[in-house]
C-alpha cells in the first residue's frame, strides 16, 4: 500500500497557522482597549457581517444557541405557542424553542437535500403555530422559496437557523436576507468560527435588530435602566475582533470547500453503494459537512479510521428520539426520514485547508473501505 498522509476530520491548526499574527496583533489591540464584553470590536464586526450577508443588520451574540432564542424571543414567541422545525438538526435548534416555553413541532427533511421539507408544514400548521424555523443544514439553504410562500400565507414569521450556512445563497438570495432573522455561530468548527462562543442574528427589520441589542444587554436602553427582563448574551470584544479577520478570508474558503466537494462528487458518482449529497437547483451551498450516506455504517468508518482518515456523524440520533424530548412523546417511525438518515450519514473531511494528497487518501480509503473498484478519473 502506498503511502498516505493522516487526514483529520477537521484541522483548526491548519486553518489558523496563515492568520496566527494577524489573530494575535487583533487580539492585543482589543487587550490594549481594554474592550472586552461587546463593544467597538464587536460593533465594526457586526457592520462586516451583515455587509458580507447583504442584509442590513446584524447584532453579535454569545452562541448560536443565544442567536436562535433572541430571534424567538424577539418574536414573541412564549409558553403555548408552537414553532415547526425538523428534527434532523444539532439540538440547539429545538433548545432555543424550547427554552422560550413553546414546543417545538416537526416535519421531516427531504430525503436528497437533507433539509426542511415543505410538503410537511400544511399537516404540522395548528392554531398555535407562531413560527416557522428551517434549519440549513450541512451548509445548503432549505427550499426558502416555498417555505416563505406557506409562511406569508400563514402570517407566520420565519427564522432561519444559519449555523451551519455562511455565506450560503438560494435562488431567492443568501441566507439572512429572504426571512425575518437568521441566526448564525461562530462556534470554532464552523465555516466562520471565533476563539470561542460566539454567534449573530442578521435581519432586514430595525425593530427585530433593536430588540436583539436590548435583549442581550439585560434589556438595557441606557445604563442600568431595564427596559425589559433580557439576558446576558453580548459577544466578547476578543471574538469580534478574531471574527474581522478570519470574515476577510470566509468566501475564499467556503470557494475551497465547495472544490473539495465537487472532487469528491466526481470521484464517487456511480458507486452504488454510496448516496451523494445532492444540492437544489439553483442552491449554492458552502458545504459544512461533506455528508454521505452507506448502509453498513461501523464497518464503514472503522475501515476509514484504520485508514487514517477521520471522520463523523452529523447527528446519529434525531431530536424527536432523544431523551431530552422524551416527553413530546414521539417513537420511532415518527419522521422516517430524518431517522434512516441518522442511521445512515457519514461526514468526511472538507476543511479548506486539505491538500490534493489528503484528497486522494479520503478517497481511496472510501473505495477501500466499500471494496469496490476505483474508477480512475
Ligand atoms: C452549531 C449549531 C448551533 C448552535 O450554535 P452554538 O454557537 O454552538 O450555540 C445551532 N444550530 C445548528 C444547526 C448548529 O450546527
Amino acid at each position: 500500500m502506498k503511502h498516505r498522509p493522516p487526514v483529520p476530520f477537521l484541522d483548526l491548526n491548519a486553518h489558523h497557522a496563515p492568520l496566527r499574527e494577524e489573530i494575535l496583533e487583533a487580539i492585543a489591540e482589543v487587550v490594549d482597549a481594554s474592550a472586552y464584553a461587546g463593544g467597538p470590536f464587536v460593533s465594526r464586526f457586526e457592520e462586516e457581517f451583515a455587509e458580507f450577508c447583504g442584509a442590513e443588520h446584524a447584532v453579535g451574540v454569545g452562541s448560536g444557541t443565544d442567536a436562535l432564542w433572541l430571534a424567538l424571543h424577539a418574536h414573541n414567541i412564549g409558553p403555548g405557542d408552537e414553532v415547526i422545525t425538523v428534527p434532523m438538526t444539532f439540538i440547539a435548534t429545538t433548545e432555543a424553542i424550547s427554552r422560550t416555553g413553546a414546543r417545538p413541532v416537526f416535519v421531516d427533511i427531504d430525503d436528497s437535500n437533507y433539509t426542511m421539507d415543505p410538503e410537511g408544514l400544511a399537516h404540522a400548521l395548528t392554531p398555535r403555530t407562531r413560527a416557522i424555523l428551517p434549519v440549513h443544514l450541512f451548509g445548503q439553504m432549505a427550499p426558502m422559496a416555498e417555505i416563505m410562500e406557506f409562511a406569508q400565507r400563514h402570517g407566520l414569521p420565519v427564522i432561519e437557523d444559519a449555523a451551519q450556512s455562511h455565506g450560503a445563497e438560494c435562488p431567492s438570495g443568501p441566507a439572512g436576507t429572504i426571512s425575518d432573522a437568521a441566526c448564525f455561530s461562530f462556534y470554532p468548527g464552523k465555516n466562520l468560527g471565533a476563539f470561542g462562543d460566539a454567534g449573530a442574528v442578521v435581519t432586514r427589520d430595525a425593530d427585530t435588530a433593536a430588540r436583539i441589542r436590548r435583549m442581550r444587554d439585560h434589556g438595557q436602553t441606557e445604563k442600568y435602566r431595564h427596559e425589559e427582563i433580557g439576558w446576558n448574551c453580548r459577544m466578547d470584544g476578543i471574538q469580534g475582533a478574531v471574527l474581522s479577520v478570519k470574515l476577510r478570508h470566509l468566501a475564499r474558503n467556503n470557494a475551497l470547500r465547495r472544490q473539495h466537494a465537487e472532487r469528491y462528487d466526481r470521484a464517487f458518482a456511480g458507486v452504488p453503494s454510496l448516496t451523494l449529497p445532492t444540492s437544489i437547483p439553483g442552491n449554492v451551498p458552502v458545504w459544512h459537512h461533506y455528508v454521505v450516506r452507506v448502509a453498513d455504517r461501523p464497518q464503514f468508518m472503522k475501515s476509514l479510521e484504520q485508514r487514517g482518515v477521520g471522520c463523523a456523524i452529523h447527528y446519529p440520533i434525531p431530536v424527536h428520539l432523544q431523551p431530552a424530548y422524551a416527553h413530546l412523546g414521539h417513537g420511532p417511525g415518527a419522521f422516517p426520514v430524518a431517522e434512516r438518515c441518522a442511521a445512515e450519514f457519514v461526514s468526511l473531511p472538507v476543511f479548506p485547508e486539505l491538500s490534493d494528497a489528503q484528497i486522494d487518501a479520503v478517497i481511496e480509503a472510501v473505495f477501500e473501505a466499500l471494496q469496490v473498484e476505483m474508477v480512475p478519473a
